[in-house]
């Protein structure tokens, strides 16, 4: 079976403020139609996007891959339409048509939406309104309304479709949404379980509801990093921060701080943003030296420019000597004072290789590290 999905994208709705249409603005870090298209797309074989000409460009500039685009017309009903058109040429069995300003829909509802077409023609989401009703005239109250058997209707809106397809040409008023559609042609809709987080984007007060909705989901990140240095001729080596005397000094570029070093590529691999050798090429000289305190606040002023703040990071340094415990509070202070965090958030131990490989034989001192970002 072929499910189909139409997201109609053309309104020119600025209720909500700003320059552009509310599909084309940003709700957290990503356009509302992209994340309507992301949520959408792993339940369905094909996606027709129906765009205002006006907006081709916008939509290009997301990368998204819709199956189809079509242009949309000068009123819903009309771009419908136009999206249905444009899918003939799959020969979908169903069709979802869904408001790109709805971009919280859940999995779950349309799920349940596809599965009702098992058994009907039309599907959709509602809730039960459980307000009072009243009529107004003037300011005042003018009378009650019963509100059993009423319903705020949602999308996406299911359908069969050549019975859709049919309905929609044979449309000659126009209609609230597609299950008016539906019904104007004799089709019968099941009413599944929507949710209230399944809003309609439409004022700047719904803009805030979804941003306050997404609070709850909280975006987490972690990365690891690694980095070896090898001893050579010297009498101090610096780790996590902290010059420890020692019988050699690590070799680098910077002051081959391996453990401070591992820390900053974690939080790097943590964003997804390259790594310490990127940001800070070996081959520019005005590295050379360089206190290795400047790569580890570049990294944690990344975290923080992108929305970021590092939640706790977790060091292990591998060597025989020097004897790391001693100085792990010095270290864990001098990393918590660089990356402005309280010292309970990070962690530094050390573990031998039982003289084994490289570590063991003490030609060099390796540091794994982990890092987790919280989304602030
Ligand atoms: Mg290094």
């Amino acid at each position: 079976m072929t499910i189909a999905a139409i997201i109609v994208a053309a309104g020119r709705g600025t209720r909500a403020g700003g320059d552009v249409p509310k599909q084309w603005q940003s709700l957290r870090d990503e356009v509302v139609i992209s994340r309507t298209f992301k949520t959408l797309r792993p339940h369905v074989n094909i996606i027709c996007v129906v765009l205002h000409k006006d907006d081709v460009t916008r939509w290009e500039a997301l990368g998204l891959t819709a199956d189809c685009i079509a242009m949309g017309g000068a009123t819903r009903d009309a771009s419908v339409c136009a999206g249905l058109e444009a899918l003939c040429a799959y020969s979908p069995d169903k069709v979802l048509i869904h408001d790109a300003a709805r971009p919280l829909v859940s999995a779950e509802i349309i799920r349940s939406v596809i599965g009702a077409l098992d058994s009907h023609k039309g599907a959709a989401p509602a809730l039960a309104v459980t307000d009072a009703l009243w009529t107004g005239h003037d300011g005042t109250v003018s009378g009650t309304m019963d509100r059993s058997g009423l319903f705020r209707a949602q999308t996406p809106q299911g359908f069969d479709f050549q019975a859709i397809l049919e309905a929609h040409k044979h449309q000659s008023t126009p209609a609230a949404d597609d299950v008016a559609v539906a019904r104007a042609a004799g089709i019968e809709v099941a009413i599944v379980a929507g949710c209230e987080r399944n809003l309609k984007i439409t004022t700047k007060d719904d803009f805030l509801r979804a941003d306050n909705l997404l609070g709850y989901e909280m975006d987490v990140r972690i990365g690891n990093g690694y980095d070896v240095h090898r001893f050579g001729v010297g009498d101090h080596v610096w780790l996590c921060g902290v010059k420890v005397p020692h019988g050699r000094s690590l070799q680098g570029h910077s002051d081959a701080d391996v453990g401070m070093h591992a820390v900053t590529d974690a939080i790097y691999g943590a964003l997804g943003m390259g790594d310490i050798g990127q940001h800070f090429p070996p081959s520019d000289p005005q590295w050379k030296g360089a206190e290795s305190r400047v790569f580890l606040r570049h990294a944690v002023n990344l975290a923080t420019q992108n929305g970021f703040k590092v939640s706790n990071v977790d060091c292990t340094l591998v060597c025989e000597y020097p004897k790391i415990g001693p100085h792990q509070p010095a270290m864990k202070a001098a990393l918590a004072a660089i990356m402005e965090l309280d010292v309970n958030r990070i962690s530094v131990k050390a573990t031998t290789s039982e003289r084994l490989g490289f570590t063991g034989r003490e030609e060099g001192i390796a540091a794994i590290a982990t890092a987790t970002l919280v989304k602030s």
